[in-house]
């Protein structure tokens, strides 16, 4: 394998399949194998001594990674132009706590998005809160303005676009320049549109976080995370990383190679079939708003035009009038779509969805459902989910 092929004038789709794959690190074979280890023997203790100045994608000690892992981790780095250095985590939500902790001390204030996963208010409201990070919320919809925000003590912005459950599109590049001007460090989780629909470092991301459990792994069988540096972050982040002991791994870092060569396949099926099943949902009666920002009525929409390159498989849509009863009428008799948490996989899945808010209050005139879309033929699914609204229909009246 030349360099050539994963040489960033190469398109998206070419440097997928080629990234990561060093001669030294596949040893001659297609794809990296799996690794196992924690103990590396050295021959004298002269160069075990050596190693420990120089350990970065050399044998040193198992949670410092091997082949299989740094394989996955050049790969992300590959779809990102402009980033220096990719490192996996066990969880999406462990990749988060990296980069946070990555750029925040005690003292210091962090202006996180309203519409933000749930798990990572969490990590806001409980670890950060208890070593002295005050958290604020600010609007999803807020784009250079976001600057009347900071104050002092305001050291990170974390964004997340879309958001969880409500998809609302941050201007993601307004929000990073006004950082920039402040020294403010940018965090964005990228996990629904990966660095194939949103290459976040090249649009001014200081560190981008993937819950790589999601499209990457792409079978639903593996949890796993990465967060990918801009160069002004890349030794800070190795250092907290290091620190915290995480690693992801090898087994899980496998999986994650393995999804990752057909991710673009996969990402541009789910994008197709959602899109089909959002468009019909937009004409059912039952229906009162789909929340897919490849749709015009999604809140962000004009950013989604101008900064992605297609849309993933999850979106969400609220039902016209009705409550909990007839959503949950709706959800519990479908039979091609699981009722479960995480997405990503293969398989359709649909989940009832309660966003909770601090700034930006979520109103909408029914509840709201949030859906996978896998590979299955749209039309079956969109069979399906028709039985659901006329179940959902029957307990309203
Ligand atoms: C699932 C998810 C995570 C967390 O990933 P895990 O691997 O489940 O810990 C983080 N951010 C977003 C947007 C997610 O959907």
């Amino acid at each position: 394998m030349s360099g050539d092929a994963r040489g960033p004038d190469r398109r998206p789709a070419t440097r997928l399949v080629a990234a990561g794959r060093r001669p030294e690190w596949t040893q001659g074979i297609v794809s990296p194998s799996v690794w196992r280890g924690s103990t590396v023997l050295y021959d004298s203790v002269a160069e075990l001594r050596a190693r420990q100045h120089d350990t970065h994608h050399k044998l040193y000690y198992g949670r410092r990674g091997t082949p299989t892992q740094w394989s996955l981790a050049e790969a992300l780095t590959e779809l990102e132009p402009g980033a220096a250095g990719t490192l996996l985590y066990p969880s999406g939500v462990a990749a988060v706590a990296a980069a946070l902790l990555t750029v925040l001390s005690p003292g210091d204030e962090l202006l996180m998005v309203d519409s933000v996963y749930e798990p990572t208010r969490n990590l806001c409201e409980g670890l950060l809160a208890r070593f002295g990070v005050a958290t604020r919320y600010y609007d999803p919809l807020a784009g250079a303005d976001i600057a009347a925000a900071f104050t002092d003590r305001t050291r990170a912005v974390f964004l997340e676009s879309p958001g969880s459950l409500t998809f609302e599109v941050q201007d993601v590049p307004a929000i990073c320049a006004a950082a920039q001007a402040r020294g403010i460090r940018t965090i964005l989780d990228n996990t629904w549109a990966t660095p194939l629909l949103f290459p976040a470092i090249g649009h001014g991301v200081d560190l981008s976080v993937l819950a790589c459990t999601k499209y990457v792994v792409g079978h639903s069988d593996a949890m796993l995370g990465s967060v990918t540096a801009a160069p002004g972050l890349w030794q800070a982040l190795r250092r907290t990383t290091y620190q915290l002991g995480q690693q992801a791994a090898p087994d899980d870092a496998w999986l994650g190679s393995r999804g990752l060569r057909t991710m673009e396949l996969r990402l541009t099926r789910h994008g197709e079939n959602a899109l089909a099943v959002a468009r019909w949902l937009a004409e059912q009666p039952q229906v009162a708003r789909v929340l897919h920002p490849a749709l015009p009525g999604c809140p962000g929409h004009a950013a989604f035009v101008r900064d992605f390159a297609g849309a993933s498989g999850l979106f969400a849509f609220a039902l016209k009038g009705g409550d909990d009863a007839g959503r949950t009428a709706l959800l519990d008799g479908l039979e091609l779509f699981g009722l479960g948490f995480s997405w990503g996989g293969f398989e359709s899945l649909a989940i009832p969805a309660d966003p909770m808010r601090t700034v930006a209050p979520w109103r909408a005139e029914g509840p709201l459902v949030r859906l996978h879309i896998g590979l299955e033929d749209p039309a079956d699914l969109i069979a399906d989910l028709a039985a659901g609204l006329a179940r959902f229909e029957a307990v309203k009246r």
